[in-house]
Order: C-alpha cells, then structure tokens, then sequence
C-alpha cells in the first residue's frame, strides 16, 4: 500500500487491491518496415515456380518416409511500451548497458511493481486479433528459477490464467511453397517480463550482465502443434510480425530480439495418435533459418527413427547453428514442476469490463487476413495479395493510390515492380520516399490517356521517388509530352 504509483487512468481497468496504475503512452513506431523483394522476384519465375512446388512437394514427401512431423511455436514478443512493464524504466534497444535500470527491475528488496497499464491494452489488442477469448479476470504468478540475468530470482508471468486463450490465426502460403490457406491454433497469450542480458567475453574467461532488457514487457504467444513443415512454421511466424506490426504493438524485429520464436518439433509414424519426444530448438534470427531449422530437425529425428535409436531422442534445448546448417544440444529441458509456479502476492488481479474490451474492439485496425480476403475480391492473384498485405505502410500506399481513381492491377504492377526494386536498392521503405500516393495514380493516369507512354513513365518514377515533385511538373520540365 506504500508504493501506489498513480498518474492516471483513462480506461476503466479495475483492480482489486489499492495498488494504482502507472500510465504510459505508446511511442511512435520505431520499425523500419522491410518490403517482400523476394514475392516480386517471384513474379518473373511464375512459371519455374509451378515445377519447384512439385519437386518440393515430392523431395519433403520422400524425406518424411512414412513419418509426420508434430511443430508448435512459442513467441515471444517484446512490446514498444515507453516504459517497462512494473517500473517507470524506459527501454531502448542499444542503449549503455545497466542505464535504463532501478531498484524495482533490478529486483532489490522492498520494491514493489506497479503495472503498466498499457501491456494490458496490448495484450488484449493481440488476443483480439487473435481470435482468442479474453479472460475478464487474470492474474500474475511467479516463474522460479535461477539465472544470472534474471536479478529477482524469478521471472513474474501468467500462469493458470492467461489473459487470451482458445484463438486462432489464418495465412495464406506463398505461392511459391505451393500455397494454400492455413489455420493455426492459439492456445494462449499471456503477458510477462523480460530479463537482463548477458554478455560473454570473447575469451570464455568472464561474463557481464546487460540488466537493461529486465523488466521490459512481453507476450507470449503459444499456439498448438498445427504445424507440419518448416515453411508452415515459417510462415505462422511471420504472420504473427505481421499482426503485431499492423496493431503497433511490437516492432516486430528479429534481429533486436523483440520477435523470437521457440519451436518444439516432434515425429511419429502415420497412424500413431500419441506425439513423440519434443525437442525445442532456440536461436533462430529469420523465418527462413526457423524453415531450415525445422526440415533439418525432423530429418535428423526420422533418421534415428530409422535406425532403430528413437531413444535418443530427449526432451531437451537445441540450438540451430546457421554456419553448419545443424541443430546442436544446448541443455536438457526443466520440467514444469522446476519453476514451482504460485500466485504474485505483489500485483492485483487484473479485471477488465466489457466496455474496456469493446473500446479496445472498435479501435482496431484492418488486420492482415481481412486485407488479403479484400484484395483477393479485387481480382488481383495471391503473389500480388501476398506482397501488398505483407506491410502496412505498402498496403496503405496502395489503399491510397485506389482512393484517388487508379486501378488495383496497374497500382500492384508499379508497387511491386519498379518502387519495390527502387526501395530495395535504397534500403527505404515505402513512406519514407517523396512518392505520394496521389502522384502514382496521376502517372498511372497519365499513361492510360496517352500523355506519355510507359517508358517514360518510368523515367517520371525515378524523378518522384527520389527527388519529388508531380507528374506534370516534371512532364512539363522535361517537355516529356508523347507527340
Ligand atoms: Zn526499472
């Protein structure tokens, strides 16, 4: 009752103890959206794609020799709150390590956490665009183990009580992985903190600890073992960066670790119901080294399989190797038991009414497979589909050249082609150009009503990406009117 942290409270989230709320805002989003070169690439190879399918479809046919793969994820997803989840920290990737820390994250006695009011917002915005059932009341529970990066000596999540549980996802694999929509479960998704760091000296002689990233929010999002292949898991990881980019939540960025996917992957003969010894593979920084992981997995657990040492097979931590292509032992798994899990007697219930999640509910955005189903109306082919709705900011550009007349197939052609290749040579993203959406759609126009021909407006593109300007203008400067 000493430490009650109280500067406002916007929303009517209830708590049943006189700890207050610590209100915080979302910061701008920091992520720096990547554009998917490789879905305009495959344009050109449509036709190469189609036979690749089939050989892929065959070799990882052939490779799982009567064996099915059983892959479930869990990821972990950093949220862009300013401050951290229970102290008034800010929380900035890079920062000088141990000077984003206090009393309470660095877990000295006599703090006390106060909750951040918005990972509950966040929380329930992912478990909405999720599908899931929100849990009116939930609650905090200590995680016990011993770490040293993790300075309380226990971690504070959600146990028995997840704040969404029962959900979904859906996806559409790309058409280059032979295609085809998929539905993955969610069983639950529940908030947390993070820990610290630790920094190992190049001589293996000594390690620092980086208390910076302790404290900081995060979702876990675990789904059911739906999954079948590497690109399966592959392609629901990606979905998830997706989801949580669209609603702002998380950058989303693999390599800052603020999306990082945990697979268990298990194997067992067709027509046997009871799952095999699940193994967890960690450390991997792409969706396409999650995919390798994956295959490379299941093959090496179909092999022992097959020589008759399916007993080697433990339950245990792997870690995927990018240089070797191998998955290598790290540690064997603690069991659920270890972490002696029991309720947080410092933090309240948390308890929402249903305005609060209808609030939340009508300030959501157009998710990813809304945007896919409405584009897919348009006519326009799932390569086409895929690209536009991979990224907001690409997407909204798009919504926006349509909203000032052009056509959907013209606007995807110039998106996917001539600006995507320029922004990947630049390394910018869509709305950091001076190309507006308005001046795409004078040039489609342009060409349509036979001023200039395509060629040209081609050159005119370059012109607006990088310097600005507007189409007539720069037909004009140039005197490129077609005679
Ligand atoms: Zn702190």
């Amino acid at each position: 009752m000493a430490l009650t942290l109280l500067r406002g409270m916007r929303t009517p989230i209830s708590f049943r103890s006189s700890t207050g709320l610590f209100f915080t805002v979302l910061r701008p989003r920091l992520a720096r959206f990547t554009t998917r070169a490789e879905s305009a690439q495959a344009t050109e190879a449509k036709a190469a794609a189609k036979s690749i399918q089939l050989a892929t479809k065959e070799a990882s046919e052939q490779k799982l020799q009567g064996f099915e793969a059983i892959i479930g994820i869990e990821t972990h997803v950093q949220l862009s709150t300013v401050t951290k989840a229970f102290c008034s920290c800010p929380y900035n990737y890079g920062s000088q390590p141990n000077s984003t820390i206090c009393p309470t994250c660095m877990g000295h006695p006599g703090t006390l956490p106060v909750l951040n009011e918005k990972v509950v917002e966040c929380a329930v915005k992912l478990g909405l665009a999720l599908n899931c059932e929100i849990s009116m009341t939930s609650k905090f529970d200590r995680k016990q183990y011993f770490y040293p990066d993790l300075p309380k000596g226990y971690q504070i999540s959600q146990f028995d009580i997840p704040i969404a549980k029962k959900g979904y996802v859906d996806l559409d694999l790309p058409v280059e992985f032979g295609g085809g929509h998929r539905k993955f479960g969610i069983t639950r998704v529940h908030m947390e903190e993070d820990a610290g760091k630790l920094l190992h000296s190049e001589s293996g002689s000594y390690s620092q600890v980086d208390l910076n990233r302790a404290g900081v929010p995060l979702l876990e999002i675990v789904s059911e073992p739906d999954m079948r292949t590497g690109i399966e898991a592959a392609e629901y990881g990606a979905e998830l960066q997706r989801i949580v980019r669209y609603l702002g939540v998380s950058n989303g960025n693999m390599q800052e670790g603020s999306l990082r996917c945990d697979v268990n992957v298990s194997v067992r003969p067709v027509g046997q119901s009871e799952f095999g010894t699940k193994v967890e593979i960690k450390n991997m920084n792409s969706f396409s080294e999650i995919n390798r992981a994956i295959d490379y997995e299941i093959s090496r657990q179909i092999l022992l399989h097959k020589e008759g040492q399916a007993d080697q097979i433990v339950q245990e931590t792997r870690l995927w190797d990018e240089s070797s292509q191998k998955t290598f032992t790290m540690r064997k798994k603690e069991g659920l038991a270890d972490y002696r899990y029991f309720p947080e007697p410092d933090l309240p219930e948390v308890v929402l009414t249903t305005d609060y999640i209808d609030e939340i509910s009508k300030s959501m955005p157009e998710l990813p497979e809304a945007k896919r189903r409405r584009y897919e109306n348009m006519g326009l082919s799932m390569q086409d589909v895929l690209f536009l709705a991979n990224d907001d900011n690409v997407a909204h550009f798009f919504d926006s050249t349509l909203e000032h007349g052009a056509d959907a197939k013209l606007a995807c052609n110039w998106i996917m082609g001539d600006i995507a290749a320029y922004l990947k040579n630049e390394k910018l993203s869509i709305d950091e150009t001076k190309l507006t959406p308005l001046e795409l759609s004078e040039l489609i126009a342009s060409i349509k009503n036979g001023i200039i021909s395509g060629k040209i407006g081609k050159e005119i593109l370059v012109e607006l990406i990088s310097k600005g300007g507007t189409v007539k203008g720069v037909i004009e400067e140039k005197d490129l009117v077609q005679v």
